[in-house]
């Protein structure tokens, strides 16, 4: 192919001229350091090449190539565990290769050629097979089996097929078509980043992500398949809710992507995830876990690059049948680098100075959730959750990209600051956050959790919905004009906030509560309440039921282990006795 040659730098735009032989997408060498980049416009023979790299140092005149390939990825057994950066440079291998220092132009396969993977074929010479069908696994962790699919786009009969030790190159069957062509398959299969992967067919999510978190888990639960975003203002808690996420909820598979966020912030994930346990295997959680950092050393490019990195691995292991959940902290940092590279072209600038085509390129991002019956002809499930954080500037969800963003998913976190500055964590407001998944999961948590459950839930919210509009009556006129019920109603929704959604991510037991757990606590919380009710339609005073020693042990039910839940059922004994006991000594009927 043609050489181009740079006739301008600007930043991480690069355009070059002479180009008429490459594509729109095409992966570029630029310059004679050979920096990565991917052209993003083409005007005739001019090409705009957005460049992965630091551009410092290269100028007009020099070379650029395409490959002729689109920006893609490469699908194959050692992406759990490993971390990449937003073009899937290896980071580790690379650190080794490279030195500390990001060298230009280093070129590391993302996939390690060296290492041996032991493939088992489930497939025998003679079948006929298409794309998604299972050739073979090779068990990449104690946990993932990885599944070697038919690649896209490929059908015939299977002529070959091996068994034994492979590296994730060499070739572990053959595959023709009926034209006679035939197609070497490895363990290892490239995708373009920029295009979804393909499905059998969507199906609606109805299943919940469990997350362990209760305000989410019970209130604004998310689906697997679904999509949830986290808007919040600085310091509100968006990383710890996605950490949070990543550590805790129920999915097979874990792609987290940190673009961009606070330096130290990726380095946490580092130190800390390998350390965590999967509380259902056991296993440490990196043996399902894909981390894609852009440090803050890293070009802008790079971060809008990564959540396609990200989520294209996410679809190739949805694509084996599993449930994957992807992480994105924090899309605005992705948006910025849309922002920045659009101002660069000199587009016209929509609000703000993002693109008018911010919505599209989120819709198309966030489109590629969902539950999906899988290509292949066991018609496997798979499911792809994206939960995104979003960063407003001041925590103003009017701007473009919360707005844009808030327009596509189907649930709604919304972090206050004034809660994170009360200390209560998680910050997600009960008021202004929704998930419109709420009536599927609700059906499903009546069947698989227990039948009250959504009764609970509903009870309480209204209790939640309820204690803001009789705060409003107590700021204008003072408690004492309230009813001793409504009274009880406050006392109780504050129970509800303390004792059931504040929830410490750094404490051992609480971090991670099972549905089984915020069933019983929910109860907890509702059965005094029902109870005090009885005591006041009794002639039982409020300030008695409110001081009494039980409401402590309701309060500290959320530090009591999983193993020990009769414990929590014993402090709901508890309280019907002592009310019985305020009721039957004929406290305050005679006045
Ligand atoms: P953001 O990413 O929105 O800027 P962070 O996720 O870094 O905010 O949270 C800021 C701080 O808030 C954390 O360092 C932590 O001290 C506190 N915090 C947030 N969520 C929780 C939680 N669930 N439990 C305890 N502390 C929390
Ligand atoms: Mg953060």
């Amino acid at each position: 192919m043609r050489e181009g040659r740079i006739i301008k730098v600007s930043g991480p735009l690069v355009v070059a001229e002479g180009m008429e032989d490459a594509n729109l997408y095409d992966v570029v060498k630029v310059g004679k350091d050979r920096l990565i980049g991917e052209i993003i416009e083409m005007r005739d023979d001019k090409a705009s090449v957005q460049v992965y790299e630091e551009t410092a140092g290269i100028g007009p005149g020099e070379p650029v190539v395409s490959t002729g390939e689109p920006l893609s990825v490469e699908l194959g057994p050692g992406l759990i565990e490993n971390m990449f950066d937003g073009i899937q440079r290896p980071l580790e291998k690379f650190r080794e290769v490279a030195g500390d220092f990001l060298t230009k132009g280093v070129e590391v396969p993302p996939l390690d050629r060296d290492k041996s993977w032991v493939f088992v074929k489930t497939a025998n010479v003679g079948d006929k097979v298409s794309q998604g069908d299972e050739l073979g696994y090779v068990d990449e962790t104690t946990i993932v089996k990885h599944k070697i699919m038919v690649p896209v786009g490929i059908e015939g009969e299977i002529k070959e097929i091996r068994e034994g030790q492979f590296k994730v190159d060499e070739e572990v069957a053959v595959i023709v078509t009926e034209d006679g062509k035939e197609h070497s398959i490895s363990l290892m299969q490239k995708w373009p980043v920029r295009r979804p992967r393909p499905i059998h067919e969507k199906v609606d999510p109805r299943v919940p992500l469990v997350t362990g978190q209760r305000v989410v888990d019970t209130f604004f639960p998310v689906t697997k398949g679904g999509t949830a975003c986290v808007p919040g203002p600085f310091g509100s808690g968006k990383t710890v809710v996605q950490h949070q996420l990543a550590k805790w909820a129920d999915a097979q598979i874990v792609i987290y992507v940190g673009c961009g966020e606070r330096g130290n912030e990726m380095t946490d994930v580092l130190n800390e995830f390998p350390e965590l346990e999967d509380p259902i295997s056991g296993e440490p959680l990196m043996k399902r876990t894909v981390l894609i950092a852009n440090t803050s050393n890293m070009p802008v490019a790079a971060r809008e690059a990564s959540i396609y990195t990200g989520i294209t691995i996410a679809e190739y292991f949805r694509d084996m049948g599993y449930s994957v959940a992807v992480m994105a902290d924090s899309t605005s940092r992705w948006a910025e680098a849309l922002r920045e590279m659009s101002g660069r072209l000199e587009e016209m600038p929509g609000d703000e100075g993002y693109p008018a085509y911010l919505a599209s390129r989120a819709a198309e991002f966030y489109e590629r959730a969902g539950k999906v019956i899988c290509n292949g002809k066991d018609k496997r499930e798979g499911a792809l959750t994206i939960i995104g954080a979003v960063s407003p500037p001041g925590g103003d969800i009017s701007e473009p990209v919360s707005q844009a963003t808030l327009r596509i998913v189907k649930v709604f976190w919304s972090l206050n600051a004034n809660l994170a500055y009360r200390r209560h964590f998680p910050a997600i407001s009960w008021l202004d956050s929704y998930s419109l998944y709420q009536p599927a999961v609700d059906e499903w948590m009546g069947a698989n959790v227990s039948g009250r459950f959504p009764k609970n839930r509903a009870e309480a919210m209204e209790l939640l919905q309820e204690e803001s509009s009789l705060q409003e009556i107590v700021r204008l006129v003072g408690k004492d004009t309230l009813s001793e019920k409504d009274q009880l109603k406050l006392e109780i929704a504050k129970s509800i906030r303390e004792d059931y959604l504040q929830q410490n991510a750094f404490q051992e037991v609480d971090t991670y509560t099972s549905l089984k757990k915020q069933d019983i606590m929910l109860e907890l919380v509702l059965k005094f309440y029902r109870e005090a009710q009885r005591g006041l339609n009794e002639g039982v005073y409020l300030s008695e039921l409110e001081n009494l020693d039980v409401r402590e042990k309701i309060a500290r039910a959320k530090y009591v282990s999983e193993e020990e839940l009769d414990k929590i059922e014993e402090i709901s004994d508890e309280i019907s006795s002592v009310i019985d006991e305020l009721i039957n000594r004929g406290g305050g009927s005679d006045d």
